[in-house]
């Protein structure tokens, strides 16, 4: 049933290892194009798919806070600290489905990257059952697997207004975004190296990780 008053929560997560203004910009731009009612940016505890981080998850909620304390649309997110184990995708929605109910449009964003990745996730085909699927486009996207092609073909939605007012979860949206050339690694590697990151994060990140030593002992 189209509702054209629903609501329309972004997800995105990430380590935020620390955050930058590369995430910040693309989460910001999601929230215009879609015209979102707010992102959740939720950081991941123990991320099942990558390397652990080097901060604490402490650490990184703190930092991720700072940088959106004065952003409405933008939200910092610990429900995955307050689980146990590994961080799923698919526990987090269902939360976030509980939380907003049946009718609010659920919006999981994620690079080009992460998606051709996707079947490696665990419940990976019950995503849609929760939420749409954002995808970002990435420079270098690795192409989509045959299985991952053909589950995915009757999903795609090139019209993102009608998706997201038709139905709370369910489409594949494709969106281009900017792609700030800022990486959280390096930005760690700059800190362990005493040079100077700033511009590349906010400066209240960067005065949190001076004030509590993060990263010292990441030069490259
Ligand atoms: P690293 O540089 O250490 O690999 P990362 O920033 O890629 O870290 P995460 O914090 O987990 O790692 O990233 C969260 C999300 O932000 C991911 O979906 C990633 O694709 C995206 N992302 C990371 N850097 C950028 C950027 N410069 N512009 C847009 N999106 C980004």
């Amino acid at each position: 049933m189209a509702v054209a008053s629903r609501l329309r929560i972004g997800v995105f997560g990430g380590t935020f290892d620390p955050i930058h203004f590369g995430h910040l910009r693309m989460a910001l731009e999601l929230h215009q194009q879609l015209a979102l009612t707010r992102v959740h940016m939720v950081v991941a505890s123990v991320p099942p798919h990558r390397d652990q981080p080097v901060a604490a998850p402490a650490h990184r909620l703190a930092m991720l806070q700072r940088a959106v304390d004065h952003h409405v649309g933008l939200q910092a997110d610990d429900r995955e600290l307050r689980r146990t184990g590994p961080s799923f995708m698919i526990d987090t929605l269902a939360e976030f489905r509980a939380e907003y109910g049946q009718e609010a449009a659920i919006c999981l964003a994620m690079g080009a990257d992460a998606f051709a990745g996707l079947t490696g996730w665990e419940r990976w085909e019950q995503l849609l059952d929760l939420a749409h699927l954002v995808v970002m486009a990435r420079p270098a996207a690795p192409a989509l697997s045959a299985q991952l092609q053909t589950w995915a073909h009757p999903h795609w939605s090139d019209d993102h207004e009608a998706a997201l007012t038709d139905t709370p979860a369910g489409r594949i949206l494709r969106v281009e975004l900017s792609q700030l050339a800022i990486s959280a690694t390096a930005i760690r590697a700059q800190f362990g190296a005493g040079s100077d990151p700033g511009f590349l994060l906010p400066d209240t990140v960067i005065d949190y990780i001076e004030q509590h030593r993060l990263y010292v002992e990441q030069g490259a």
